[in-house]
């Protein structure tokens, strides 16, 4: 089975954020409505993962399976919680760019030669380049949190 496509409400950005750094392509943006976010998420048989009841409850009239999330959890719990909904128990890292969905490229030096400042072209050696949005990605100085972050999730995922 394909990995699934999220429509993420609104209200959810950072979830949107962590589903695609987990590598699962999260559609988020300022929707004209419920009935648009519904309807997209139809159309590209995807799952809508929201905290309003109402919203979730509209869509799954229509058969547009929805993943209802606890508004009190934190961060890694709702990130948990939409995966585990989906019996889903692998992440993958670095796959999807967190900024435009697009597909991540394993690059080297070459490739990125311009697109990133001297200094950390020449502190790293390898760098993850999106096609779509043109951005590149390092395991800079961030990426310790991102990493032990993803590495709890992942751990909660195989509970
Ligand atoms: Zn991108």
């Amino acid at each position: 089975m394909p990995n699934p496509i999220f429509f993420v409400d609104e209200m959810l950005n950072d979830l949107a954020i962590s589903l695609r750094l987990c590598g699962f392509v999260s559609i988020y943006k300022k929707w004209e409505s419920d009935d648009a976010l519904i309807s997209e998420a139809k159309e590209a048989n995807g799952f809508i993962i929201t905290s309003d009841r109402a919203l979730s409850k509209q869509g799954e009239k229509i058969g547009v399976s929805a993943i209802l999330v606890p508004v009190w959890s934190g961060k890694r719990e709702k990130l948990v919680f939409v995966l585990k909904a989906l019996k889903i128990n692998e992440i993958y890292p670095e796959t999807i760019c967190t900024v435009c969905n697009g597909t991540l490229e394993r690059a080297g030096k070459d490739k990125v030669v311009g697109k990133v400042p001297e200094t950390v072209l020449s502190a790293f050696s390898e760098f993850m380049l999106c096609p779509s949005c043109g951005r590149v990605f390092w395991q800079g100085s961030h990426w310790k949190r991102i990493k032990s972050f993803l590495d709890e999730v992942s751990n909660l995922l195989k509970e």
